[in-house]
């Protein structure tokens, strides 16, 4: 088989400004050890998000051109709604201006005290919003995914034995949502089987739960499926997209994923007085319904990206470099999730830092490493993301401890790629001499974005 090529030719380039490491331990030292305070301009790669960051077609920009800015009512707005209502098969659509916001909208109204969200894994954003509101949000990820190293097809499943009994315990009456994440961002951009969704549907249907998708990354999803469930080897991903969706009773997305816009996102629905109560709180919070806090042109540049991320092509490439990346890397010894998920590369900071406990959070320790030895941003997915503490002040930590390498989507080149594996492969090998970090400060809430931390000199 010949070199799968990136399916693009490129346009338009943005300069990369180079620095040393001297200069890069300066930069980490002034941003307190977390690189969501460094400026992009001293970052070489950056893998910290594929959110937003994707290169925009010149389709899309030719449709940013086009798009119509009348306050209500603009053909951009129905062009929008035409291609979500074509894939998801949902009669409502209404635009927000990120995932966050139609999760907000969603949890506002469902969630409250006593109330119980369950889900494969959900994304932080999304969970805060629901912890936010007074509810509970569960994980009910099967046992594969948990298990970082032992390679499985979907190891995104829910755990559906585990679903009967949280509902037997907690009461149906108790949980107004089931949320499955495609792929599952949290749980290293792992897939979710169509077989698994229509046992979760009939689950949800027998105890009249609604099901909702976390759609940020369908498309991958989808292209998982057709790659690796039988049934699906011959559907194209725009059919295999359709099904999906067709099992859900609402979803949630963030078109800065698989929609390579750079902002934006949306909630559609089949429940129109459940729509109508989003409706009330979208005026108020994002704006009319048929803009929801974007600009005409943004709805353009999503429903051009939306169509242009099922091309078979594009997922093929896109899905391959992440498996590239993955597999040099195990080649190496490098502890990483297997198989490689959709989007990101995901490292066993655990295992790669052993001598780093986990109350010196190693997942930010090698975040660090790996931007002082290469100027590559990632970002922690662990006890600094998701730890807690206990009456007493002591951490509980998160389940897993994962560095995540994010891949922009049609952003860098196989050499960028190959570049990224030097660079964590020579921190692999003088991992050693990484010391563990304490946080000195911190917010209440998703404190990873803001937090400061030093070096624990031993
Ligand atoms: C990014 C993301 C969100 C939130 O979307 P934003 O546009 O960043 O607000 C929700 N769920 C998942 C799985 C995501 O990856």
């Amino acid at each position: 088989m010949k070199t799968i090529i990136e399916p693009f030719k490129i346009k338009s380039v943005e300069p990369i400004y180079f620095n040393t490491k001297e200069e890069r331990a300066e930069i980490l030292e002034n941003a307190s050890h977390n690189p969501f305070l460094i400026r992009s301009a001293d970052v070489l790669i950056d893998l910290l998000t594929d959110s937003g960051t994707s290169a925009m077609s010149s389709e899309q920009w030719a449709g940013i051109m086009k798009g119509d800015e009348s306050y209500a009512g603009s053909p951009s707005f129905f062009h929008f709604e035409k291609t979500v209502k074509e894939i998801t098969g949902m009669p409502i659509v209404m635009p927000t201006h990120q995932g966050r916001a139609a999760e907000k909208i969603l949890f506002n109204i469902l969630g409250g005290k006593g109330k119980y969200f369950v889900s494969n894994t959900l994304f932080d954003t999304t969970r805060a919003n629901i912890e936010f509101s007074g509810a509970e949000g569960v994980d009910l990820l099967c046992e594969e995914g948990k298990r970082t190293t032992i390679p499985s097809p979907f190891k995104g499943n829910m755990d559906t034995v585990a679903l009967k009994q949280f509902i037997l315990e907690k009461g149906a009456s108790n949980i107004p949502l089931c949320l499955i994440t495609v792929t599952n961002n949290s749980g290293g951009g792992q897939p979710v089987s169509m077989q698994n969704i229509r046992e979760v549907k009939k689950i949800c249907v027998e105890n009249n739960i609604p099901l909702f998708i976390d759609a940020c990354r369908f498309a991958e999803n989808c292209y998982f499926i057709k790659m690796r469930e039988k049934e699906f080897a011959n559907t194209t991903v725009e059919n295999i997209a359709k099904e999906l969706f067709s099992y859900a009773d609402g979803c949630t997305m963030s078109a800065k994923k698989d929609a390579f816009a750079n902002i934006g996102g949306f909630l559609a629905m089949h429940n129109e007085a459940l729509a109508q109560q989003c409706r009330n709180l979208l005026i108020i919070t994002e704006g009319f319904p048929t803009y929801g806090g974007l600009a005409g042109r943004d709805l353009e540049a999503i429903a051009i990206g939306l169509k242009e991320v099922m091309d078979e092509h594009y997922l093929q490439y896109r899905i391959r470099s992440i498996e590239y990346l993955t597999n040099k890397l195990i080649a190496a010894g490098v502890p990483v999730i297997q198989p490689a998920g959709g989007h990101a590369v995901y490292i066993d900071a655990k295992e790669f830092l052993d001598h780093i406990p986990v109350e010196q959070y190693p997942g930010q320790a090698l975040v660090c490493a790996l931007y002082l030895e290469g100027g590559i941003r990632s970002v922690e997915i662990g006890s600094l993301m998701f730890g807690k503490y206990d009456s007493n002040g002591k951490l509980i930590p998160a389940q897993m401890e994962l560095v995540r390498l994010a891949i922009p989507r049609r952003v860098y080149t196989q050499s960028h790629i190959d570049y990224v594996a030097e660079v964590i492969i020579e921190v692999f090998e003088n991992r050693k001499k990484i010391n563990g970090l304490l946080i000195t400060e911190e917010a209440k809430m998703l404190r990873h974005f803001t937090a400061k931390l030093a070096p624990i000199n031993n």
